[in-house]
């Protein structure tokens, strides 16, 4: 045996098992590839050199391009250069980071709020936080992969409820609610790949009566729904203990938010695991995030676009009328998904095929997003191109 044997030994095994992984995954259409994808102004993308529209950006206001958020994170580069440099504990705590959050908080009407890296490092952090082994966390089955991460990382007992299934959710809590020593209901406000609502105001009722604590990802919400303040401002009775949401999609930038009293927010600053153990957000993205809040607050014509596009789309196929930006259209095999998306791509239109196990298995889809910066003709040419692959 040569001297490297060892070693290289590992290494073949290695790549022999990643290499079954994706046979296997490719032999049912599951698995997926990187494209590279240029995105540039308006709805359009350049890929393999070809333009398309695309209805698979979450840029839902087109505020990624937008000039005025441009140059606030052009500034804040000059200024602070690329990178925060440290967690935020340390010295990545950028002024900026205090701004935006005090400006998140007045949006939500909290005490105050925490800007993390990313929605996922949000979820992941802000759980564990609050939930430990002797609690109890109840989740939408549908409900955003991060939070699921989250649940697990805490060691709580984690049970799904039915989507959207307040006796399914109100059933579990009266079971499982009396052996736990807290309890925390999670939630997407808008789900990721439905775009329907979660009844927030029905959840907070059994939370309350259940003693429970909510949180809700309005990942999708915000910029979009309830005039831009999100699903929140759909259910002003609900009480949520946690509002949590993302500068990634509509906001058009990079990173995520929760929002809630000082206490809670104080308590997760000192502890969780991916504020303490992370570098801080760059300040440019605190800067860009700080622009596109306020293009939010003061362009309302630009807010109510996504939502009326969708439900342009949705009247045009005689679907459901669309609750957010988000339309899912249920093809069921991934195989199927896969044709209509490379059908749509041949006619110009960006949709990408979402397939298990990002969706549950049957429901593969074309999962349609709308953009402020959409055209009508554009959206009626996409109800043209889906309507031959809507289920009979
Ligand atoms: C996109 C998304 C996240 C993750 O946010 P990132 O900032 O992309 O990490 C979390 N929750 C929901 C519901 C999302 O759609």
């Amino acid at each position: 045996m040569r001297k490297v044997g060892h070693r290289a030994r590992v290494t073949d095994s290695l790549t022999a098992f990643a290499r079954q992984k994706i046979d296997e995954l490719t032999s049912v259409s599951l698995m997926r590839w990187l494209k590279p994808t240029a995105r540039l102004e308006g709805a359009m993308v350049e890929r393999d050199g070809r333009r398309l529209v695309s209805f698979s950006c979450n840029d839902y206001l087109g505020l990624s391009h937008h000039p005025k958020v441009k140059a606030a994170a052009l500034r804040a580069i000059e200024t602070y250069g690329v990178g925060s440099g440290a967690s935020r504990l340390v010295t990545g705590d950028n002024p900026l980071i205090e701004e935006l959050e005090a400006k998140l908080a007045a949006l939500k009407g909290t005490e105050a709020a925490c800007v993390f890296g990313s929605g996922y490092l949000a979820n992941t952090g802000i759980i564990p936080t609050f939930a430990g082994s002797k609690d109890l966390i109840l989740v939408d089955e549908l409900a955003h992969a991060c939070i699921w991460a989250g649940a697990k990382l805490s060691g709580a007992e984690t049970l799904a409820f039915r989507h959207n299934d307040m006796a399914d959710l109100a059933a579990k809590l009266a079971e499982r609610r009396p052996h736990a020593q807290r309890a925390l209901i999670a939630t997407d406000g808008v789900f990721s790949m439905d775009g329907d609502l979660a009844p927030l105001d029905e959840i907070s009722r059994l939370a309350q009566r259940h003693d429970a604590w909510l949180l809700s990802d309005d990942a999708h919400g915000l910029g979009v729904v309830g005039g831009g303040r999100g699903s929140a401002a759909l259910f002003p009775d609900a009480k949520i203990d946690l509002q949590m949401g993302t500068l990634s999609k509509a906001v058009g930038g990079y990173g995520a938010y929760v929002c809630a009293t000082k206490p809670a927010i104080d308590f997760l600053k000192t502890r969780a695991r991916t504020v303490v153990y992370t570098t801080g957000l760059p300040p440019a993205n605190a800067a860009a995030a700080l622009a596109a809040l306020e293009v939010i607050a003061g362009e309302p014509e630009r807010v109510a676009r996504p939502l009326a596009l969708a439900q342009r789309l949705t009247a045009a196929l005689g679907l459901p009328p669309a609750q957010s930006a988000v339309v899912p259209i249920i093809l069921g095999e991934a195989e199927t998904a896969l044709a209509a998306a490379r059908d749509l791509e041949a006619k110009g239109l960006l949709a990408a095929a979402i397939r298990p196990p990002t969706v549950p298995k049957g429901t593969s889809r074309l999962r349609l997003a709308f953009s402020a910066e959409h055209t009508e003709g554009q959206v009626d040419q996409l109800a043209e191109a889906v309507r031959p692959w809507l289920p009979a």
